[in-house]
């Protein structure tokens, strides 16, 4: 049975919330504050965690920052503010999806269902090795490098990057990025794969500011190419 951890210190919110997980078939455990949910994921796995961002002692943020060090843990954030998501997404949070209170529970569930229905997990590894000239990923570490300066990129991230560099200059929809984001297939909307490139882009910009490695093709998706 797949467990969710439930992080939500509104105690009524928490109980309806846990009642739904409950009844679509979950294992769920709540907690009401920030500051033990590493400890608990480290000891009962999780297969994914909705997190509410205002929480005592630590909030969502930091749990997801330390969560992402060692985790790859399908994490939905739950945020009081609509416009607050945008700045979450520059964070580089690593969290896989944001949802919006008020929600309705039905549509929490929903997503929950949508994420781990697809969940197949698959070998990282099967991932290749690839250098180019300027760009060296090591798929079995999730590390790259650019001009020797190693970039430090996020496991979707790399993956993203690897996705794109990988068949010579071709162009990736967002749906086949998806594809490569998740090995469990789950749905992420249009806007996290955007935010995903950007955040990508900023960071091979950091080390070469003069080219553009990774270019939007309008209508269709992205491409990567090297500056000659
Ligand atoms: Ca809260």
């Amino acid at each position: 049975m797949n467990t969710i951890f439930i992080v939500e210190d509104e105690p009524k919110l928490a109980q309806v919330l846990e009642k739904y997980v409950r009844a679509a078939g979950y294992d769920a455990m709540v907690f009401d504050r920030g500051d033990v949910i590493i400890d608990a994921a480290r000891e009962h796995s999780p297969d994914l965690i909705l997190l509410d961002i205002m929480l005592p002692n630590k909030d969502g943020i930091e749990v997801c920052k330390e969560l992402r060090a060692f985790s790859e843990v399908p994490i939905i954030m739950v945020t009081a503010k609509v416009e607050e998501i945008d700045r979450l997404i520059g964070l580089e949070l690593g969290a896989d999806d944001y949802i919006c209170k008020p929600f309705s529970p039905r549509e929490v569930v929903a997503r929950v269902k949508a994420i781990l229905k697809r969940t197949t997990r698959t070998e990282p590894n099967a991932l290749q090795d690839i250098s180019s000239s300027d760009l060296v990923l090591d798929s079995a570490n999730f590390q790259a490098s650019l001009n020797g300066i190693e970039l430090d990129l996020t496991p979707i991230e790399f993956k993203i990057l690897a996705a794109l560099v990988g068949p010579p200059s071709a162009v990736l929809n967002r749906d086949s990025l998806m594809e490569h984001m998740y090995s469990d297939h789950r749905a992420v909307s249009d806007r996290t794969v955007d935010s995903h490139i950007a955040n990508l882009r900023k960071k091979l910009k950091v080390v070469n500011p003069d080219a553009e490695f990774i270019q939007p093709v309008y209508g269709v998706g992205y491409r990567y190419s090297e500056p000659s």
